[in-house]
């Protein structure tokens, strides 16, 4: 084999495990912060039923105390027509008012019984939601003391490998050569070697063409795999 393919080969198998160790390390965090958004999100729900349900329990003590400015008003009516002191005319007027008082009041009173079961459903929903949220929080502290110690044990092992790496040679590859390699493992999840199986690329499975094959028998240069890039080597 190419010498140089030797040395990529080499290098490749440490770089591979590096790759998949980075991208742990990459990916841990954002779950981390997925979960936590979530969480969030859930909990500025129930902020909002929470609001909802304070307004309506202030509305409705409003409305109470409406009622009983109302009844207050139709009680001293009742004494006015019935204490003999108002003429018919009078009269008449105080019955007219407190026939809209009651109606007033009724309204009143259906507006905030009404809005009192809007409040039990509410509270039944926040109650479910903070039982939740609760479980959840436990759930996501629990997460997040998990992936503090995956993070810890993927930097280890990235450092051990990291050392390993130093001591792999890439004496006799081109700075161009390197150049190409590093570019793959990026774009090509950490597999930057294919091998050539049969007349077909391993990486991505396309046959390739008869000259692509020769060219790598020879060994004298690097052969990319011309559908993935992948540089291609066989035993
Ligand atoms: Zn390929």
């Amino acid at each position: 084999m190419n010498p140089v393919l030797s040395a990529l080969l080499n290098l490749q198998e440490v770089d591979r495990e590096i790759f998949k160790v980075e991208a742990e390390l990459a990916r841990l965090p954002d779950e981390l912060s997925a979960r936590a958004e979530a969480l969030e999100n859930r909990k500025a729900a129930l902020e909002i039923k929470r609001r909802e349900t304070a307004e309506l329990r202030s509305s409705i003590q409003e409305i109470e105390h409406t009622t009983v400015g109302l009844r207050q008003r139709l009680k001293k009516l009742e004494n006015e027509s019935s204490n003999g002191t108002a003429d018919a005319s009078l009269i008449a007027s105080y019955q007219h008012e407190m026939r809209n008082i009651k109606r007033n009041v009724s309204q009143a009173e259906d507006d905030g019984l009404k809005r009192l079961s809007r409040v039990e459903v509410l509270e039944a929903e926040i109650a479910e939601m903070d039982a939740r949220i609760e479980e959840e929080t436990a759930t996501f502290a629990e997460f997040q003391s998990n992936v503090e110690s995956e993070t810890k044990d993927a930097e280890g092992r990235l450092a051990a490998l990291q050392e390993k790496r130093s001591k792999r040679s890439s004496d006799g590859i081109t700075a161009s050569d390197l150049e190409v390699y590093k570019g793959l493992l990026k774009t090509r999840q950490g597999e930057a070697l294919a091998e050539l199986g049969d007349g077909l690329c391993e990486g991505c499975f396309v046959n390739l063409p008869k000259n692509i094959v020769v060219r790598l028998a020879r060994g004298t240069e690097l052969v990319q795999c011309p559908s993935c890039d992948r540089i291609l080597f066989n035993y």
